[in-house]
């Protein structure tokens, strides 16, 4: 992940074939420090993101990226604090365990027993995302998967899951984890009934945290198209699979999330203490 250089190795029909332009580029790191630290402040970011979209519920919510020198560790929002005031001071990082071995702060028990089964069962999930959100959640009680309604839900398009097993128990337990993690090998994101959203990625936190995004803007598109009482023309599967394929990939969804970065790191520069 994370290692093309534009021009070199071209992954998507956005990047400038035209040479000098400003277009965001993928990192490389020269240690895993770097790394490290570019892991932290892009989940710092992700999760002032949520914030700044009302995904907050109290404490519920909680976002988690692999460490990149100890992968079966993991950095993630610590319980208790507003997604606004998350900073790269306050991250902690936790193991399998639920313990945490860096950082002050307490872990999410509901975060440690989702994250922690999905990153045990895939070593290739790289993050998560999950909160409380209204139109997600609210679509999530109906119990059925998203239509094909417009070229931002193909993104979603064979990559989704509704979730019934668990729906509406408090994730605390590890057997709950265990059914989510399952589907979330398979898809982009999960659609746990009665309870919310979750969105993982093999290829960062940024991914993860866009698709969270428009994973909860299409549930709340579905749900005014629902409110019209008039049936919606769908895309083909033919069209759908076409848009997911040029505009629903994980560079895609890396690439959303550069403007989100930019915007955030711009002004608000208190996530960085
Ligand atoms: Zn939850």
């Amino acid at each position: 992940m994370l290692d093309n250089v534009p021009g070199r190795n071209r992954v998507s029909i956005y990047q400038p074939e035209q040479e000098g332009l400003i277009f965001p580029e993928i990192p490389q790191f020269a240690s895993v420090a770097e790394e490290r630290e570019y892991r932290k402040q892009h989940l710092v970011a992700a999760t002032r993101a949520f914030g700044m979209h009302g995904f907050d519920y109290g404490f519920a919510g909680h976002l988690t990226v692999r460490d990149p020198e100890h992968p079966e560790l993991y950095w993630t929002n610590p319980m208790c604090v507003h997604f606004s005031q998350v900073r790269m001071s306050n991250l902690i990082l936790a193991d399998h365990e639920g313990r945490v071995v860096e950082g002050r702060y307490a872990i999410n028990r509901a975060g440690f027993v989702l994250h922690a089964a999905v990153h045990q069962e895939y070593p290739d999930i790289v993050a998560m995302c999950h909160a409380h959100t209204t139109y997600g959640t609210a679509w999530c009680a109906t119990g059925r998967p998203l239509d094909m309604i417009s070229q931002d839900a193909a993104a979603f398009y064979n990559n989704h899951a509704v979730i019934g097993a668990s729906a509406g128990a408090v994730a605390v337990e590890r057997e709950s984890g265990w059914t989510v993690a399952k589907e979330m090998g398979r898809n982009r994101g999960v659609l746990h009934q009665n309870h919310g959203l979750l969105t993982c990625s093999r290829h960062s936190i940024d991914d993860a945290a866009f698709w969270f995004i428009a994973l909860e803007r299409a549930c709340q598109q579905q749900l005014l198209v629902e409110a019209t009482g008039i049936k919606p023309q769908l895309l083909s599967a033919k069209t759908a699979q076409y848009s997911q394929d040029h505009v629903g990939n994980d560079f895609i969804g890396w690439l959303h999330f550069q403007t989100i970065y930019s915007q955030i790191a711009a002004t608000q520069p208190d996530m960085f203490e």
